[in-house]
């Protein structure tokens, strides 16, 4: 699903930029530092879009490198702590580690770069007065790339879920131990961190705040990695006819939009395939497609106006690990289950959550 509280600014490789509304926090508290400092708004101006921009490039790292593993990038999202690549899934192993390094990699090489260059211009020993806007502009600039993107580096490689650092370490222990035992560490590992970001952050005198968001962030990060490690581990060996939903009421492209409400209203199913008259699988109808579609078209519009025909068709076979990453990729949506003719179920994020939860009792 789309983030809503997000606003998109640009596309890169195909990859959408966007900015989540708490980034306007790190712009006012940026505005603070400058004003506090007594130095020109410019200054803060420059470090927004320095900061901005590595961010940027870092998370651009970590999603070329999936990309060389097959793996899309939904979106790319900007938080005043950082930025989230959104992969369509997150292989384990040696390419997880590949996507990891990549993005601090990338900051590691800004840094060299910017130090080289300050050193062949002789202007390294204005580091310090650079970082406070007292240089020449291009000084300034660089100096300011150079810390900002050794921070980045550093900071990413801290050992904690869900940072790069945590990811690294997972990649590195499953090679050892299995993903299970590995991750297991790894989030156990992260959220001590994350303890330790807190207390340093509370009883610091300065900059505690942003500290403070770090080791919330972390903390329930690497639970929430934990938890959906434990899930994997539960449906492996299992696949998608287990869990999909046999039961169901489908629609036909000519119905009426009015019947279809009262078939929502008559069942507790949320998504109802379209199908048409050969059995052929045509679209799928939820509840936001049929609201939008009585708004545009009148109860006496047709289904097939108003029904999704970008469907998610997996095989019966299909691994629930698989099923897993497509629903958590894109949580509203309903995967079909099909033979390649007919239509056989439904697999929708609660069902799976259902089938999750009686076989973990059973
Ligand atoms: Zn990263």
């Amino acid at each position: 699903m789309r983030s809503s509280s997000s606003l998109q600014l640009l596309t890169l490789f195909g990859i959408p930029i966007r900015v989540h509304f708490t980034f306007l926090f790190l712009v006012l508290w940026l505005g603070l530092v400058v004003a506090s400092r007594d130095q020109p708004a410019s200054t803060a101006i420059m470090l927004l879009v320095l900061v901005f921009s590595c961010v940027v490039l870092h998370e651009l790292g970590h999603a070329l490198m999936a990309k060389r593993f097959g793996i899309t990038t939904r979106e790319i999202v900007l938080y005043p702590i950082g930025g989230i690549a959104r992969l369509e899934g997150m292989p384990a192993g040696v390419a997880e580690l590949l996507i990891a390094l990549a993005g601090p990699l990338v900051n590691l090489v800004i840094a060299f770069v910017t130090l080289v260059a300050m050193v062949a211009m002789g202007t390294i020993s204005q580091l310090q007065d650079a970082l406070v806007g007292g240089a020449d502009l291009v000084t300034n600039i660089l100096g300011n790339l150079l810390v900002i993107n050794v921070m980045l580096f550093a900071f990413n490689l801290v050992p904690a879920f869900p940072m790069d650092g945590g990811r690294i370490l997972r990649a590195f222990l499953s090679l050892i131990v299995g993903q299970q035992e590995a991750t297991r560490f790894a989030a156990m590992l992260g959220q001590g961190v994350a303890i330790l970001m807190g207390v340093i952050a509370l009883f610091s005198p300065s900059q505690n705040l942003v500290l403070l968001l770090i080791a919330v962030f972390v903390f329930f990060g690497a639970g929430q990695e934990a938890a959906y490690s434990r899930t994997r581990a539960t449906v492996q060996g299992r696949t998608a006819k287990e869990a999909m939903m046999t039961r169901f009421e489908t629609l036909a492209p000519q119905d009426s939009l009015e019947w279809a409400t009262r078939l929502f209203l008559a069942t507790h199913q949320r998504d109802f395939p379209v199908v048409d008259a050969w059995g052929r699988i045509a679209g799928l109808l939820d509840r936001h497609r049929l609201l939008e579609g009585i708004r545009q078209l009148g109860k006496e519009g047709a289904v097939l106006d108003a029904m999704d025909r970008d469907l998610l068709l997996i095989e019966p076979e299909t691994p629930l690990e698989d099923v897993l990453q497509l629903l958590n990729s894109r949580p509203a949506r309903a995967l079909l289950v099909s033979d390649g003719e007919k239509l056989l179920g439904i697999l929708t994020v609660e069902k799976l959550s259902q089938f999750i939860d009686v076989i973990r009792r059973i």
